[in-house]
Protein backbone atom coordinates (compact mmCIF):
# COMPACT_ATOMS: atom_id res chain seq x y z
CA UNK A 1 0.00 0.00 0.00
CA UNK A 2 1.57 3.47 -1.36
CA UNK A 3 0.60 6.97 -0.44
CA UNK A 4 -1.60 8.17 -3.50
CA UNK A 5 -1.48 11.11 -5.26
CA UNK A 6 -4.31 12.61 -6.82
CA UNK A 7 -6.49 13.93 -4.05
CA UNK A 8 -7.24 16.44 -1.52
CA UNK A 9 -8.45 16.11 1.80
CA UNK A 10 -11.53 17.75 3.26
CA UNK A 11 -11.05 19.42 6.11
CA UNK A 12 -13.85 17.47 8.64
CA UNK A 13 -14.03 13.92 8.80
CA UNK A 14 -11.11 12.79 7.92
CA UNK A 15 -13.02 12.64 4.23
CA UNK A 16 -10.96 13.01 1.16
CA UNK A 17 -11.94 13.18 -2.55
CA UNK A 18 -9.68 11.59 -5.04
CA UNK A 19 -9.21 13.41 -8.32
CA UNK A 20 -7.88 10.50 -10.42
CA UNK A 21 -10.71 9.98 -12.63
CA UNK A 22 -13.87 11.95 -13.16
CA UNK A 23 -15.75 10.43 -10.93
CA UNK A 24 -14.15 12.42 -8.34
CA UNK A 25 -15.22 10.11 -5.39
CA UNK A 26 -16.20 11.74 -2.27
CA UNK A 27 -14.35 8.50 0.47
CA UNK A 28 -14.60 8.95 4.45
CA UNK A 29 -12.23 7.38 6.83
CA UNK A 30 -11.84 3.42 5.78
CA UNK A 31 -13.69 3.79 2.46
CA UNK A 32 -12.37 2.37 -1.01
CA UNK A 33 -13.07 4.17 -4.08
CA UNK A 34 -15.87 3.10 -6.98
CA UNK A 35 -12.54 1.40 -9.04
CA UNK A 36 -11.79 -0.73 -5.59
CA UNK A 37 -8.26 0.02 -5.59
CA UNK A 38 -7.74 3.39 -3.63
CA UNK A 39 -8.67 3.74 -0.21
CA UNK A 40 -9.18 6.51 2.34
CA UNK A 41 -7.42 5.32 5.62
CA UNK A 42 -7.01 7.89 8.73
CA UNK A 43 -7.73 10.96 6.43
CA UNK A 44 -4.95 10.01 3.61
CA UNK A 45 -5.44 8.24 0.29
CA UNK A 46 -3.55 5.12 -0.75
CA UNK A 47 -2.78 2.85 -3.88
CA UNK A 48 -3.51 -1.09 -2.86
CA UNK A 49 -2.10 -1.89 -6.18
CA UNK A 50 1.31 0.17 -6.50
CA UNK A 51 3.66 -1.98 -7.89
CA UNK A 52 1.15 -5.17 -7.99
CA UNK A 53 0.36 -5.92 -11.20
CA UNK A 54 -2.04 -8.98 -11.88
CA UNK A 55 -1.47 -9.30 -15.83
CA UNK A 56 1.73 -9.23 -17.56
CA UNK A 57 2.14 -9.90 -21.39
CA UNK A 58 3.84 -9.18 -24.40
CA UNK A 59 1.52 -8.45 -26.84
CA UNK A 60 2.20 -7.36 -31.18
CA UNK A 61 1.29 -3.72 -30.83
CA UNK A 62 -1.91 -4.17 -33.44
CA UNK A 63 -3.68 -6.19 -30.36
CA UNK A 64 -3.93 -2.82 -28.42
CA UNK A 65 -5.15 -2.33 -31.31
CA UNK A 66 -2.98 0.48 -32.92
CA UNK A 67 -2.97 0.10 -36.40
CA UNK A 68 -0.64 3.19 -36.88
CA UNK A 69 1.66 3.65 -34.29
CA UNK A 70 5.05 0.90 -35.02
CA UNK A 71 3.20 -1.15 -36.61
CA UNK A 72 4.68 -4.88 -36.61
CA UNK A 73 6.13 -4.66 -33.03
CA UNK A 74 5.56 -5.76 -29.58
CA UNK A 75 4.54 -4.03 -26.57
CA UNK A 76 4.96 -5.24 -23.09
CA UNK A 77 1.65 -5.00 -21.29
CA UNK A 78 0.50 -4.46 -18.04
CA UNK A 79 -2.79 -4.26 -15.83
CA UNK A 80 -3.48 -4.56 -11.90
CA UNK A 81 -6.70 -5.11 -10.58
CA UNK A 82 -9.17 -2.57 -10.00
CA UNK A 83 -11.69 -0.44 -12.85
CA UNK A 84 -13.31 2.76 -12.76
CA UNK A 85 -15.79 1.36 -15.19
CA UNK A 86 -18.48 -1.11 -14.55
CA UNK A 87 -18.45 -2.25 -18.65
CA UNK A 88 -21.48 -5.03 -18.47
CA UNK A 89 -19.45 -6.28 -21.89
CA UNK A 90 -16.46 -6.42 -20.25
CA UNK A 91 -14.01 -9.34 -21.07
CA UNK A 92 -11.55 -8.62 -18.36
CA UNK A 93 -14.01 -8.51 -15.44
CA UNK A 94 -12.00 -11.39 -13.45
CA UNK A 95 -9.56 -8.73 -12.89
CA UNK A 96 -11.46 -5.28 -13.95
CA UNK A 97 -14.06 -6.06 -11.16
CA UNK A 98 -12.24 -7.99 -8.75
CA UNK A 99 -13.13 -7.21 -4.98
CA UNK A 100 -11.07 -7.04 -1.46
CA UNK A 101 -7.92 -6.06 -3.84
CA UNK A 102 -5.76 -5.61 -0.78
CA UNK A 103 -5.93 -8.99 0.36
CA UNK A 104 -5.48 -10.67 -3.11
CA UNK A 105 -2.69 -8.30 -3.85
CA UNK A 106 -0.84 -9.78 -0.62
CA UNK A 107 -0.58 -13.24 -3.48
CA UNK A 108 0.71 -10.67 -5.82
CA UNK A 109 4.69 -10.67 -6.72
CA UNK A 110 5.99 -6.96 -6.04
CA UNK A 111 7.14 -5.48 -9.44
CA UNK A 112 8.81 -2.34 -8.73
CA UNK A 113 9.16 0.20 -11.96
CA UNK A 114 12.85 -0.55 -12.49
CA UNK A 115 11.55 -4.67 -12.50
CA UNK A 116 8.94 -3.29 -15.88
CA UNK A 117 11.47 -1.70 -17.64
CA UNK A 118 14.32 -3.83 -17.26
CA UNK A 119 11.58 -7.14 -18.58
CA UNK A 120 10.73 -4.68 -21.38
CA UNK A 121 14.24 -4.20 -22.32
CA UNK A 122 14.95 -7.74 -21.82
CA UNK A 123 12.19 -8.42 -23.70
CA UNK A 124 13.13 -6.60 -26.93
CA UNK A 125 9.63 -4.66 -27.05
CA UNK A 126 9.60 -1.52 -28.03
CA UNK A 127 7.15 0.01 -26.04
CA UNK A 128 5.16 -0.65 -22.74
CA UNK A 129 1.58 -0.80 -23.06
CA UNK A 130 -1.21 0.32 -19.81
CA UNK A 131 -4.07 -1.37 -20.98
CA UNK A 132 -6.41 -4.35 -19.73
CA UNK A 133 -8.76 -2.52 -16.86
CA UNK A 134 -8.42 1.38 -17.40
CA UNK A 135 -5.08 2.30 -16.35
CA UNK A 136 -6.09 5.41 -14.63
CA UNK A 137 -6.47 3.58 -11.94
CA UNK A 138 -2.84 2.54 -11.09
CA UNK A 139 -1.96 5.92 -12.37
CA UNK A 140 0.72 6.78 -10.16
CA UNK A 141 2.73 3.66 -10.46
CA UNK A 142 2.26 4.47 -14.64
CA UNK A 143 3.63 7.23 -13.82
CA UNK A 144 6.69 6.21 -12.48
CA UNK A 145 7.17 3.50 -15.13
CA UNK A 146 6.63 5.53 -17.95
CA UNK A 147 9.55 8.23 -16.75
CA UNK A 148 11.78 5.43 -16.43
CA UNK A 149 10.78 4.04 -19.82
CA UNK A 150 11.24 6.85 -21.48
CA UNK A 151 14.33 7.67 -20.06
CA UNK A 152 15.77 4.43 -21.51
CA UNK A 153 14.49 5.01 -25.37
CA UNK A 154 11.11 3.13 -25.01
CA UNK A 155 7.49 4.20 -26.08
CA UNK A 156 4.22 4.29 -23.57
CA UNK A 157 1.22 3.14 -25.00
CA UNK A 158 -2.41 4.37 -23.04
CA UNK A 159 -5.44 2.19 -23.83
CA UNK A 160 -8.02 3.75 -22.09
CA UNK A 161 -11.61 4.66 -21.38
CA UNK A 162 -10.31 7.97 -21.49
CA UNK A 163 -12.24 9.15 -18.34
CA UNK A 164 -9.03 10.55 -16.68
CA UNK A 165 -9.46 13.70 -14.68
CA UNK A 166 -8.43 16.78 -16.70
CA UNK A 167 -5.37 17.30 -13.57
CA UNK A 168 -3.88 13.73 -14.25
CA UNK A 169 -4.29 13.58 -17.91
CA UNK A 170 -1.98 16.94 -17.88
CA UNK A 171 0.81 14.59 -16.24
CA UNK A 172 0.52 11.60 -18.62
CA UNK A 173 0.09 13.66 -22.21
CA UNK A 174 4.57 14.12 -22.39
CA UNK A 175 4.88 10.71 -21.02
CA UNK A 176 2.66 9.11 -23.52
CA UNK A 177 3.37 8.35 -27.10
CA UNK A 178 -0.09 6.68 -28.70
CA UNK A 179 -3.36 6.64 -27.28
CA UNK A 180 -6.14 4.60 -27.62
CA UNK A 181 -9.00 5.56 -26.54
CA UNK A 182 -12.56 4.21 -26.50
CA UNK A 183 -15.80 5.90 -27.48
CA UNK A 184 -18.47 3.50 -26.22
CA UNK A 185 -21.65 5.26 -27.23
CA UNK A 186 -22.42 8.54 -28.02
CA UNK A 187 -25.29 8.68 -25.76
CA UNK A 188 -24.62 8.99 -21.94
CA UNK A 189 -27.47 6.87 -20.74
CA UNK A 190 -25.34 3.83 -22.71
CA UNK A 191 -22.35 5.43 -20.18
CA UNK A 192 -24.28 5.67 -17.57
CA UNK A 193 -26.38 1.94 -18.01
CA UNK A 194 -24.25 -0.20 -19.25
CA UNK A 195 -20.35 1.46 -18.66
CA UNK A 196 -20.81 3.18 -15.51
CA UNK A 197 -19.28 6.46 -16.40
CA UNK A 198 -20.21 9.63 -18.72
CA UNK A 199 -19.69 10.43 -22.16
CA UNK A 200 -18.46 14.32 -21.67
CA UNK A 201 -15.48 14.13 -19.99
CA UNK A 202 -14.49 11.06 -22.23
CA UNK A 203 -14.90 13.47 -25.00
CA UNK A 204 -13.36 16.54 -23.19
CA UNK A 205 -10.50 14.44 -22.96
CA UNK A 206 -9.64 13.17 -26.59
CA UNK A 207 -10.07 16.96 -27.48
CA UNK A 208 -7.09 17.78 -25.01
CA UNK A 209 -5.36 14.51 -26.38
CA UNK A 210 -5.57 15.77 -29.88
CA UNK A 211 -4.80 19.64 -29.15
CA UNK A 212 -1.55 18.30 -28.18
CA UNK A 213 -0.56 16.30 -31.02
CA UNK A 214 -0.25 12.94 -29.54
CA UNK A 215 -0.42 9.78 -31.57
CA UNK A 216 -4.42 8.85 -30.84
CA UNK A 217 -7.10 6.17 -32.33
CA UNK A 218 -10.35 5.50 -31.22
CA UNK A 219 -11.65 2.21 -30.30
CA UNK A 220 -15.68 1.48 -30.56
CA UNK A 221 -17.21 -1.93 -29.46
CA UNK A 222 -20.69 -2.37 -31.54
CA UNK A 223 -23.21 -4.21 -29.40
CA UNK A 224 -26.23 -5.61 -30.52
CA UNK A 225 -29.03 -3.46 -29.58
CA UNK A 226 -26.91 -1.65 -26.81
CA UNK A 227 -24.84 0.46 -29.13
CA UNK A 228 -25.76 -0.21 -32.75
CA UNK A 229 -27.72 2.17 -34.18
CA UNK A 230 -26.40 3.58 -36.99
CA UNK A 231 -27.56 7.17 -36.20
CA UNK A 232 -25.70 7.26 -33.42
CA UNK A 233 -22.68 5.81 -34.74
CA UNK A 234 -22.78 8.45 -37.56
CA UNK A 235 -22.24 10.89 -34.55
CA UNK A 236 -19.67 9.03 -33.44
CA UNK A 237 -17.85 9.28 -36.82
CA UNK A 238 -18.67 13.05 -37.23
CA UNK A 239 -16.91 13.85 -33.81
CA UNK A 240 -13.78 12.03 -35.23
CA UNK A 241 -14.53 14.09 -37.88
CA UNK A 242 -14.85 17.19 -36.86
CA UNK A 243 -12.60 17.00 -33.65
CA UNK A 244 -10.08 14.32 -34.03
CA UNK A 245 -9.59 14.97 -37.69
CA UNK A 246 -10.38 12.40 -40.36
CA UNK A 247 -7.05 10.73 -40.33
CA UNK A 248 -7.59 9.66 -36.95
CA UNK A 249 -7.86 5.58 -36.98
CA UNK A 250 -10.89 4.33 -35.71
CA UNK A 251 -11.48 0.66 -35.21
CA UNK A 252 -15.18 -0.55 -34.99
CA UNK A 253 -15.10 -3.45 -33.29
CA UNK A 254 -17.06 -6.75 -33.20
CA UNK A 255 -18.99 -8.07 -29.78
CA UNK A 256 -19.10 -11.60 -28.85
CA UNK A 257 -21.30 -12.55 -25.81
CA UNK A 258 -19.93 -15.58 -24.99
CA UNK A 259 -16.82 -13.85 -23.43
CA UNK A 260 -18.46 -10.73 -21.88
CA UNK A 261 -19.25 -10.07 -18.40
CA UNK A 262 -22.95 -9.75 -17.88
CA UNK A 263 -23.98 -9.86 -21.49
CA UNK A 264 -23.99 -13.55 -22.52
CA UNK A 265 -27.71 -13.10 -23.48
CA UNK A 266 -26.46 -11.26 -26.40
CA UNK A 267 -25.75 -12.23 -29.94
CA UNK A 268 -22.44 -11.00 -32.27
CA UNK A 269 -22.66 -8.00 -33.70
CA UNK A 270 -23.72 -8.86 -37.71
CA UNK A 271 -20.98 -8.26 -39.96
CA UNK A 272 -22.97 -5.91 -42.13
CA UNK A 273 -23.79 -3.70 -38.97
CA UNK A 274 -19.92 -3.21 -39.22
CA UNK A 275 -19.72 -2.52 -42.90
CA UNK A 276 -22.25 -0.18 -42.94
CA UNK A 277 -20.77 1.43 -40.28
CA UNK A 278 -17.39 1.62 -41.98
CA UNK A 279 -19.15 2.99 -45.08
CA UNK A 280 -21.04 5.89 -43.33
CA UNK A 281 -17.92 6.79 -41.37
CA UNK A 282 -16.26 6.99 -44.99
CA UNK A 283 -19.38 8.86 -46.25
CA UNK A 284 -18.85 11.51 -43.43
CA UNK A 285 -15.32 11.41 -44.62
CA UNK A 286 -12.70 9.06 -42.53
CA UNK A 287 -9.85 7.96 -44.20
CA UNK A 288 -9.03 4.90 -41.88
CA UNK A 289 -11.50 2.79 -40.65
CA UNK A 290 -11.19 -0.88 -39.35
CA UNK A 291 -13.39 -3.86 -38.86
CA UNK A 292 -12.06 -5.73 -35.43
CA UNK A 293 -12.67 -9.11 -34.66
CA UNK A 294 -13.62 -9.58 -38.33
CA UNK A 295 -10.78 -10.92 -40.25
CA UNK A 296 -10.25 -9.67 -43.79
CA UNK A 297 -9.50 -6.82 -45.89
CA UNK A 298 -11.27 -4.56 -43.21
CA UNK A 299 -7.95 -4.68 -41.47
CA UNK A 300 -5.60 -3.72 -43.92
CA UNK A 301 -4.51 0.18 -44.93
CA UNK A 302 -5.17 1.24 -47.94
CA UNK A 303 -4.12 4.66 -49.64
CA UNK A 304 -7.35 7.10 -49.20
CA UNK A 305 -6.06 8.95 -52.05
CA UNK A 306 -5.05 6.33 -54.51
CA UNK A 307 -6.11 2.97 -52.48
CA UNK A 308 -2.32 1.50 -52.86
CA UNK A 309 -2.25 -1.44 -50.59
CA UNK A 310 0.00 0.24 -47.75
CA UNK A 311 -0.40 -2.10 -44.95
CA UNK A 312 -1.93 -6.10 -45.05
CA UNK A 313 -2.88 -7.66 -41.98
CA UNK A 314 -3.96 -11.01 -41.05
CA UNK A 315 -4.39 -11.75 -37.63
CA UNK A 316 -1.51 -10.18 -35.98
CA UNK A 317 0.88 -10.72 -38.37
CA UNK A 318 1.33 -7.90 -40.72
CA UNK A 319 3.29 -7.48 -44.38
CA UNK A 320 3.90 -3.29 -44.95
CA UNK A 321 4.34 -2.05 -48.21
CA UNK A 322 4.44 1.62 -47.11
CA UNK A 323 7.63 4.10 -47.74
CA UNK A 324 8.14 4.70 -43.68
CA UNK A 325 4.47 5.66 -43.14
CA UNK A 326 3.86 7.10 -46.98
CA UNK A 327 1.80 5.73 -49.72
CA UNK A 328 3.64 3.34 -51.55
CA UNK A 329 1.92 4.21 -55.09
CA UNK A 330 1.38 8.28 -54.47
CA UNK A 331 3.29 9.25 -51.66
CA UNK A 332 0.68 10.21 -49.33
CA UNK A 333 0.75 10.62 -45.61
CA UNK A 334 -0.78 8.12 -43.74
CA UNK A 335 -1.03 8.92 -40.51
CA UNK A 336 1.71 6.11 -39.13
CA UNK A 337 4.17 6.40 -36.24
CA UNK A 338 7.27 4.49 -37.68
CA UNK A 339 10.09 5.23 -34.88
S1 LIG B 1 -9.65 6.67 -9.45
FE1 LIG B 1 -11.75 7.34 -9.86
S2 LIG B 1 -13.03 5.65 -9.16
FE2 LIG B 1 -11.01 5.37 -8.20
S3 LIG B 1 -11.18 6.40 -6.22
FE3 LIG B 1 -10.34 7.86 -7.67
S4 LIG B 1 -12.12 9.03 -8.42
FE4 LIG B 1 -12.90 7.10 -7.47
Amino acid sequence: MKPARFYKEISKNKAVQCRLCSHYCLLKDGEIGLCRVRQNKDGKLYTLVYGYPVALNIDPVEKKPLFHFLPGSTAFSLGTYGCNFRCKNCQNYDISQATEVEEKTKHLKFFPPEEIVNAAQTQGTESIAYTYVEPTIFGEYALDIMKLAHERGLKNIWISNGFMSPEFLKELLPLVDAFNIDIKSFSNKFYQEVAGGRLQPVLENLKRIKKEGKHLEVTTLIIPTLSDDLKMLKSIAEFIFQELGPKTPWHISRFSGAISWQLKHLPSTKVETLQETKSLAEKVGLKFVYLGNVPGEGENTYCPKCGSLAIKRTGYSIQRFDDNGRCPGCGEDLNIVTA
